[in-house]
């Protein structure tokens, strides 16, 4: 075995010995990949407006809500109340700001948990990490992998802790915000006729909110029963977010779409249905979950501090580095030991030492084989083994993790639809054609996700006008531009917290923690120096992109090889993805340049103006 050059069957002989053949794989890999890929890429989704409009009315909340329009004065105005508003909300308050108004779409405050109330919906980000502001708040998670219920009621106790309920306007979409040069204000429009006149404003409109429905032909003739898990409909199925689905007892139903959302919801409606049909177009990989009670007197244990340096420590596994101890140690973090050991192994391997690359490939195979074993392990249909086992590398796909899933496929009233990469041919009046068989169905649930990587107007539901009647999406045309995935120029005293030019990370309330620390800083202080706009300069934008694009490590090569999916935009165009990606520098780094940033005290790349 030779170092670096690698021709064909060499990886194999060294990769011999772990029990699989790694050029086998490669290429079956490949095979499955090009069964997905279709020409219309993102467009082969339908966005629910129109006579779809209907998939993302909220249920949760009685209809006919009015109420008299506002046009009055904030500081601060925050659009969305999921976990990103919240925090900016919570450290705004810390810092003394007192006009805070929140516009939420809902009902309430929860963001994603606010509307993901599926059978089944929690989180698989260990819930001591996930779950936002646990020391400030005073609050023991339930579980190691909080459930949807108890998430959602966190976010409302935040909120009740930071007194945000004070001056929300929820049910209220923003439809415009446009700066008003004269008056040095943004005029927030929504919905419900408001106009409010606000001082900042800041956009935390989440990362997974718009629903997508797949444009399968025939799709709006269906008579039965439909909705997106996002908007559950539990008038219609019975019970609740633990199961009991007691309204489909004798009810025939359907589910497109295997991502994580279906993989929490199946096993309820495996149980729950008269009979339940699975309609695969590709499989996700299952990992081991591994849930359990909190330890109390572990909890008591834990050193004030203590939940900032956890996630620094998953950052540090998730994101590339290591430590000593791997804190939250799961299904996660197993990922990158495996790669940590082979990497450790070679460096053992002197003159036949194999590049990172090739390391790197043959941990994610060694991972894939024991995802795809764990399937033969727990499913007893050797032919429904085959059709649930995936072939792509991790993270070309969201990682899984459950431990009820695979066995719901042994039960006789499930039935796994595997279409084999092609989708769903035609729904019809009465169900669901797949290979020219059509399935009768009473009731149809999409799981088919929300939009990644379209444009943000687009997935906000609202254009934003800047300086001289810029829109964001022109300034965006070619490519997101921000400092420090915040500011904008050309938008003053506008924030957004968003994923686009943040630090890389799995766990999205990382970044928000870090954004809401770095909003909270600014934002007091000018309202403390009577300061009328505040604006990154142009340098310092165009800095700040560089950087992103030279740090974005060239994951193109990657994600061409990649199974298509949100991750790689269906396998389609990546024109501007090293530019509207992460930024990716070292696990804490950009945590690090924001810490800095504020020590240094000086808000440099900032321009302002004094009131007076
Ligand atoms: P995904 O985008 O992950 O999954 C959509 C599913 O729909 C895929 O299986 C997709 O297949 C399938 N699909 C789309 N079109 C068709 C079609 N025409 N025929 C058949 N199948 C189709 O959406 P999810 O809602 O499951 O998850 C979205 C994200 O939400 C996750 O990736 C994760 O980031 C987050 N999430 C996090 C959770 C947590 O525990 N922290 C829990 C749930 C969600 P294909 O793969 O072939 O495209």
């Amino acid at each position: 075995m030779t170092k670096a050059t690698r021709g064909p069957g060499q990886t194999q002989s060294a990769t011999a010995d772990l029990g699989f053949d790694a050029d086998a794989l490669r290429k079956k890999y490949l095979e499955e990949r090009d069964k997905r890929l279709r020409p219309d890429g993102i467009d082969q989704y339908i966005q629910p407006d129109g006579e779809f409009a209907h998939f993302v009315d909220d249920p949760y909340v009685e209809p006919g809500y009015t109420r008299e329009p506002l046009t009055d004065e904030v500081d601060v105005l925050l659009i969305g109340g999921g976990f990103g508003g919240l925090m900016a909300g919570a450290r705004l308050r810390e810092a003394g700001v007192e006009s805070i108004r929140v516009i939420e779409k809902g009902g309430d405050f929860g963001g994603t948990w606010y509307w993901n109330r599926y059978p089944g919906v929690s989180c698989d980000i260990e819930s001591y990490i996930y779950m936002p502001l646990l020391e400030e708040m005073d609050y023991r998670p339930k579980e190691k992998y909080s459930r949807g219920p108890e998430i959602f009621a966190h976010a409302k106790a935040i909120a009740e802790k930071y007194d945000l309920y004070r001056d929300v306007c929820f049910q209220t979409e923003v439809t415009e915000q446009r700066w008003d040069e004269e008056r040095s204000r943004w005029i927030v429009s929504t919905n419900r006729g408001d106009a409010i006149k606000a001082r900042f404003v800041c956009m935390a409109n989440g990362f997974l909110q718009r629903p997508k429905l797949p444009g399968i032909p025939g799709v709006e003739t269906f008579k039965g029963h439909v909705f997106h898990t996002c908007r559950w409909d539990y008038a219609y199925t019975g019970g609740d977010s633990d199961g009991n689905l007691v309204g489909l007892q004798d009810q025939r139903v359907g589910i497109v779409g295997t991502g994580a959302s279906a993989i929490q919801s199946i096993p309820h409606l495996g149980k729950c249905a008269q009979h339940l049909y699975v309609f695969q177009r590709t499989p996700s990989p299952i990992d081991v979950r591994g849930n359990g009670p909190t330890d109390v007197e572990w909890f008591r244990s834990l050193e004030p501090g203590w939940q900032e340096h956890r996630m620094d420590n998953f950052q540090y596994f998730t994101a590339g580095g290591s430590e000593e101890e791997d804190l939250v140690n799961d299904a996660w973090t197993d990922i990158v030991h495996k790669r940590m050991a082979i990497l450790r192994s070679n460096k053992e391997a002197g003159p036949a030492a194999r590049s990172i690359d090739e390391c790197l490939e043959t941990a994610d195979f060694i991972k894939m084989e024991e995802i795809r074993a764990r399937v033969d392990s727990l499913i007893e249909d050797p032919e429904t083994a085959e059709a649930l086992k995936p072939y792509y590398r991790p993270f070309c796909k969201r990682p899984c993790f459950h431990d009820e899933y695979l066995q719901t496929f042994n039960r006789p009233n499930v039935t796994l639809v595997d279409t084999h990469g092609r989708g769903v041919e035609r729904v019809t009046e009465k169900g669901v054609i797949v290979d020219g068989e059509e399935y009768a169905l009473d009731c149809l649930v999409y799981a088919t996700g929300f939009e990644v990587w379209t444009e943000y107007a687009r997935r906000s539901g609202y254009e934003t006008y800047g300086r001289n009647g810029l829109s964001l999406s022109q300034k965006w045309n070619d490519g997101i531009t921000t400092f420090q995935g915040m500011h904008i120029h050309g938008f003053p005293n506008c924030f957004m917290l968003s994923i686009a030019q943040t630090g890389v990370t799995m766990n999205y309330t990382y970044v928000m923690n870090e954004q809401s620390k770095n909003l909270a800083y600014i934002i007091s202080r000018a309202l403390d120096s009577d300061v009328k706009t505040l604006e990154v300069s142009e340098e310092a934008e165009a800095e700040w992109v560089a950087s992103v694009i030279q740090h974005a490590s060239d994951r193109n090569e990657f994600l061409e090889v990649c199974t298509p999916g949100y991750i790689n935009n269906e396998g389609s165009d990546r024109k501007h993805f090293r530019q509207n990606g992460f930024f990716v520098g070292k696990p804490t780094e950009f945590k690090k340049i924001l810490e800095d940033w504020r020590a240094e005290g000086g808000m440099k790349g900032l321009e302002w103006e004094q009131s007076r």
